[in-house]
């Protein structure tokens, strides 16, 4: 049961020259194109699979302001309209609404938290309020308990991960760009120092610009290159259930579980920041990099496997770009959901939640979320290789932030007043140490 996907048609016939090409028809990927095309450039995507069938269609859909690392917040608060502007601008529904997020707590020290990241977030115009007990109860009503409080962010949102990144795909087409699912780039051709083609499965485009957004492949990828970029991905179990809960909050977070309402009317069920780590080869390699994250993260992290090792994402292979590549092994990353945590948070949520007691489970998934050393992501052109732009390590938010995020690479490339400040994303920065501030999730 893999989480949902609308599956759509695209261009047949490769291009043999674009102005720019995409590599990874995420949510990133797909708004870069987007941004790419309304500006005139005739833009070619390539996705190794299907558009969105990777973390972009396997989260719960939450665009968020609310508890965003400063760095991210500006871009968090672009986005929302951005996903506004683009339902506008194409007449296309990524199922994006304002529908606020709720989050309730019994724990004065987690209230502490979001009252002090509230101060904050209203300097800088972010709406946000705190709720008393009698607030949180009453807006929780749903769970049928009393709370010690809570907050609530009524101009956040959530958008549908089961249609988001293919409409956005099909917008790109109407645009005048190219999109080709089943289409591994395997490598990057360069002239005089600089990127002068992509390389695919299918025959090579040349191009003066790349972007690369790849997501958790992004790393693997770089080292082909000789670009290292520390990128890590953790593995995250959810299930959805069947629609038939009538008076939920859209988008409730406790500590104990998290329930998102869908676009077909079911429930996206999770435990926040639950994730299991499985080793690999990458993984070894930039360990030291990420002693910081895990050691915030430790007490939601457990143990994995060896499916990471053997799905190949994380590989430190060289390959050849005249044979078959791991992207071309592996279509679509889809790890097992842990079976363990799935249970948990079913029985979490219908003890919760007693509207969601009787529907049974429409689909159980797991997903990868690639991250960087300090959980915000990598947005800019690499220093080594002009005309690449690398547009990875979303660490857990970039759904949300997915248009901004495309909006930014679009100002890069066109040389355009950038729509947020990019210092704070730009790769080189992962140059230096480790130790600075770990990003919240
Ligand atoms: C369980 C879970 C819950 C989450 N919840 C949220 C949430 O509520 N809100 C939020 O904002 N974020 C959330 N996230 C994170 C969010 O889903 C990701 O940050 C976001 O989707 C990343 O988008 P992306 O485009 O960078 O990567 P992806 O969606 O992973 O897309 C990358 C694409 O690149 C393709 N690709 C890679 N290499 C190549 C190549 N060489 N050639 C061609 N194609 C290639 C892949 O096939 C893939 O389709 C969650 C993630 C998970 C897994």
């Amino acid at each position: 049961m893999p989480a949902p996907l609308l599956q759509i048609e695209t261009t047949p016939a490769l291009p043999t020259s674009a102005d720019a090409v995409v590599i990874g028809g995420g949510i990133v990927g797909v708004f870069a194109a987007y941004h790419l095309a309304r500006r005139g450039l005739k833009v070619a995507l390539v996705e190794k699979g299907r558009i969105g069938a990777e973390q972009s269609s396997r989260n719960w859909g939450w665009c968020r302001q609310q508890n965003r690392d400063a760095r991210e917040l500006p871009m968090a608060t672009k986005s929302l309209s951005l996903w506004e502007d683009f339902a506008g601008e194409t007449g296309e529904d990524t199922g994006f609404r304002r529908c606020g997020l709720l989050y309730l707590s019994d724990d004065e020290s987690e209230l502490a938290g979001w009252a002090r990241w509230g101060d904050f977030a209203r300097t800088v115009g972010v709406t946000t309020h705190m709720l008393d007990g009698a607030q949180a109860s009453e807006k929780g009503a749903a769970t049928g308990r009393r709370w010690k409080g809570g907050v609530v962010s009524p101009t956040d949102g959530t958008a549908d991960p089961a249609r988001a990144a293919p409409v956005v795909a099909r917008a790109v087409m109407k645009l005048g760009g190219t999109v080709h699912q089943m289409c591994a780039a395997r490598g990057l051709e360069l002239e005089a120092g600089r990127v002068s083609g992509v390389v695919t499965e299918a025959g090579t485009i040349r191009t003066p610009i790349v972007v690369l957004s790849g997501g958790a492949w992004a790393s693997s990828f770089c080292r082909q290159l000789g670009i290292r970029f520390p990128q890590a991905s953790i593995r995250s179990s959810i299930l959805s259930v069947a629609p038939g809960a009538e008076g939920l909050p859209a988008a409730l977070h406790t500590a104990a579980v998290s329930a998102t309402r869908r676009g077909d009317g079911g429930y996206t069920l999770a435990i926040s920041g639950r994730a299991r780590v499985d080793p690999t080869p990458q993984q070894i390699r930039f360990a030291r990099h990420f002693v910081p994250m895990f050691a915030r993260r430790w007490r939601s992290l457990a143990p994995g496997g060896f499916e990471g090792w053997k799905s190949g994402h994380e590989t430190l292979q060289r390959w050849r770009l005249d044979e078959p590549t791991p992207m071309e092994f592996n279509r679509i990353l889809d790890p097992r959901p842990d079976q363990t945590q799935i249970r948990l948070t079913l029985e979490r949520a219908r003890a919760l939640l007693p509207a969601l007691q009787k529907l049974p489970v429409s689909a159980a998934w797991a997903g990868y979320i690639d991250s960087t050393p300090d959980g915000v992501p990598a947005i800019g052109e690499i220093s080594s290789l002009p005309g690449l732009v690398l547009a990875a390590g979303f660490s857990g938010h970039g759904f949300g932030i997915g248009p901004g995020a495309g909006h930014l690479v679009a100002d890069l490339v066109t040389d355009e007043p950038p729509i947020v400040d990019p210092k704070p994303y730009h790769p080189d920065r992962l140059n230096g140490s480790a130790w600075g501030k770990v990003a919240d999730f």
